[in-house]
């Protein structure tokens, strides 16, 4: 027996099928004739939404997907969330006072980080250094939110500006670049984010080392990071690797002398110490997306008009999307959406609705003509 598939569980991928990308132009006369040959309708898991293009999927009679299977059913987590916010708040305690600053919150200006710099500051009492990477990508009305939040809620604010020649030369390397990570990281995001993600939680780390900030915090959502993970210790050793893997493709790239501002230094190694504990507030605390909009609103905090469904702060996502879903055929964000799905977090028609809406084509050319490539052209 197979699993019967509702009408409603199918998005069409004739728009990703369609596009026939050539050095990232796309011939649309010739996709025309393909259509019909190339589109296909994407099976969805019944319960999440990850497609049958996903890495290593497989469903069961009922259409349910092994990554469902695998998920902890919701109990469990709602006690284990108990656990980890529980820890949380102790280890609050432990740092506090220690350092210049107790806590680094990473604020992209989105939605989800602005949350938890307020809440951090609102409830928890803390002293807070809000760092924020700028890709050159940052939607104006994410700056200006983040100057009206950073005076209304006193919070200093470190912004730091990645000099563009080379951010230019990293995005556009990995929009092309295949080799540029392990297969294997496609899964969680498109290479562009994994690239700008991990300059910043660098950045993020390095700072926390030299200015002796024992905690940093991100706004990851529970679809982004596990439960398990919400919370861990640096670990100096693990950090080298991740660094290697990170900045290897970098210097290759663009010179160990550019590139080692962003990454850490022997000096920095030298001081185990100072590694940061590693928080996750989202995946314990109660996320609710309705309500994380609602909080920062009522902030003052108003969402960009020009940044994707997906993306409250950034504009290089609508072009990294339009890259993933070529290169990959299933969308950068659906690992996360299924994860907020599983979780009960989100709607599932809602998570359909973001994997079916393509990035507005506005923005996409803002991106390719200030990255220097030719423009992106869909079938649609
Ligand atoms: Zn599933």
């Amino acid at each position: 027996m197979t699993g019967t598939v509702e009408p409603g569980d199918i998005y069409s991928m004739s728009t990703i099928a369609n596009r026939e990308r050539t050095n990232n132009v796309i011939d649309t006369a010739k996709d025309a004739t393909q259509a019909t040959v190339a589109t296909r309708e994407a099976r969805l898991c019944s319960r999440c939404v990850l497609p049958d293009t996903f890495p290593g999927i497989i469903f069961d009679d009922e259409g349910v997907c092994n990554y469902c299977h695998r998920a902890l059913v919701e109990q469990k987590l709602a006690a284990q969330r108990e656990v980890a916010r529980a820890r949380f708040d102790q280890l609050l305690e432990e740092v506090r006072g220690r350092g210049t600053y107790d806590v680094l919150v990473g604020w992209s200006g989105g939605k989800d980080s602005t949350y938890i710099l307020a809440r951090l500051l609102k409830e928890y009492s803390v002293r807070v250094l809000a760092f924020t990477f700028d890709n050159g990508f940052v939607s104006k009305q994410a700056f200006r939110n983040m100057e009206k939040l950073s005076d209304s809620l006193g919070v200093d604010h470190i912004i730091y500006k990645g000099r563009f020649d080379v951010m230019k030369q990293v995005f556009n390397a990995s929009a092309l670049g295949d080799e540029l990570y392990p297969k294997s990281a496609l899964g969680r995001a498109s290479n562009i984010c994994t690239s700008c993600m991990g300059l910043a939680k660098s950045l993020a780390l390095r700072l926390c080392i030299e200015k002796n900030i024992p905690m940093t915090a991100f706004g990851w959502t529970p679809g982004q990071v596990p439960l398990a993970s919400g919370i861990f210790k640096s670990n100096p050793q693990m950090i080298r690797k991740m660094q290697e893997a990170a900045s290897g493709p970098m210097r290759r790239l663009v010179g160990d002398e550019v590139v080692r501002p962003y990454f850490l230094e022997e000096e920095h190694y030298e001081r185990p110490e100072r590694f940061p504990y590693n928080i996750s507030p989202l995946a314990f605390m109660v996320y609710d997306e309705t309500k994380v909009y609602e909080y920062v609103e009522a902030l003052g905090w108003k969402r960009p008009k020009d940044t994707d469904a997906n993306s409250t702060n950034c504009l290089l996502n609508s072009y990294a999307i339009n890259i993933h879903l070529d290169q990959a055929r299933f969308h950068p964000y659906v690992a996360e959406l299924a994860g907020l799905v599983r979780e009960g977090r989100m709607e599932r028609a809602e998570a359909i609705s973001r994997i079916n809406e393509m990035p507005s084509e506005k923005v996409v050319n803002f991106v390719t003509d200030r990255l220097g490539v030719p423009r992106y052209k869909s079938a649609r």
